[in-house]
């Protein structure tokens, strides 16, 4: 349909959509795009019933147009992101780009935004069943756009150099099965092309953060203080979430301030 607005995001666990791609959802649902969320798998420490509920309590805090989660085989898996199971998981991924058929999808790019291995397997996925789905004849490959998330460039540069001077540890080595290279990673993914102002979001973005309970509880300190900034110290301080344009092709120095070509940026400040 002409005009329809829809995107569809594919992270790795409940969580990652508020987390990491948080205030972007909250932003564009209100907006009244079509928001759709794909999760590749509940996380098995912890009871699947609590996730479940607490991306229940999240799709209707965000105002999410649907929920879908792959529930591939991950736990026992983790770390392998062999070219067999990428292609396997994207299979899923295709499957839910197809029946959704938005207009944006969105991902993790090859570092995992934390260089966890799910994530980074997601992102790859994803990559492969968005290629397949536009190189097919009958799609029209204009109306669909990649991109992927770019968040935490300098603490993960930050990270890698820490991993680098820890005795036994090993940017290039990272991960439960050593599989993931991070170094090489953050080398490969693309610039950043396109800045979602959130700020008028992170009310809502908060909201859906105390929707993972389960989460919250078993936290780093530093990240319950982060989480629990208020709306407007996080609006001075974050008040952008990054992105790079995967597809179409980015052209060099491209600087968008939407996924949506809504007219010139000073539209969209006005914008509610
Ligand atoms: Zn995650």
């Amino acid at each position: 349909m002409a005009g329809h607005r829809s995107l569809l995001a594919v992270t790795a666990h409940p969580d990652d959509e508020t987390f990491i791609f948080g205030g972007t959802l909250a932003r564009y649902a209100a907006e009244g795009v079509e928001v759709h969320l794909v999760v590749g798998c509940l996380d098995d420490r912890i009871d699947g019933s609590v996730r479940r509920e607490e991306l229940q309590c999240v799709s209707e805090t965000l105002g999410l147009a649907s929920v879908t989660v792959l529930d591939y085989e991950a736990p026992a898996l983790a770390g392998d992101l062999s070219d067999s199971r990428v292609s396997a998981v994207a299979e899923l991924v295709r499957e839910a780009i197809e029946r959704i058929d938005p207009r944006v999808v969105l991902t993790f790019d090859s570092t995992g935004g934390t260089g966890e291995a799910d994530h980074i397997l997601m992102g790859r996925a994803t990559a492969t069943a968005f290629e397949s789905t536009v190189s097919g004849d009958d799609h029209d490959q204009q109306a669909t756009k990649l991109y992927v998330g770019h968040f935490g460039r300098k603490l993960m540069r930050f990270g890698t150099n820490v991993l680098r001077m820890t005795p036994g540890r090993d940017p290039r080595r990272f991960g439960p099965s050593g599989g993931v290279d991070l170094v090489a990673a953050l080398d490969a993914s693309p610039s950043a092309t396109t800045f979602i102002d959130v700020r008028r979001h992170l009310g809502i973005r908060r909201m859906a953060v105390d929707c993972h309970q389960s989460q919250l509880l078993g936290a780093p300190w530093v990240l319950r203080r982060y989480e629990r900034l208020p709306a407007g110290v996080r609006g001075a301080l974050f008040r952008r979430e990054v992105y790079a344009r995967v597809w179409p092709p980015a052209p060099t120095g491209l600087r968008e301030e939407s996924f949506f070509e809504l007219g010139a940026p000073s539209d969209l400040t006005d914008d509610t």
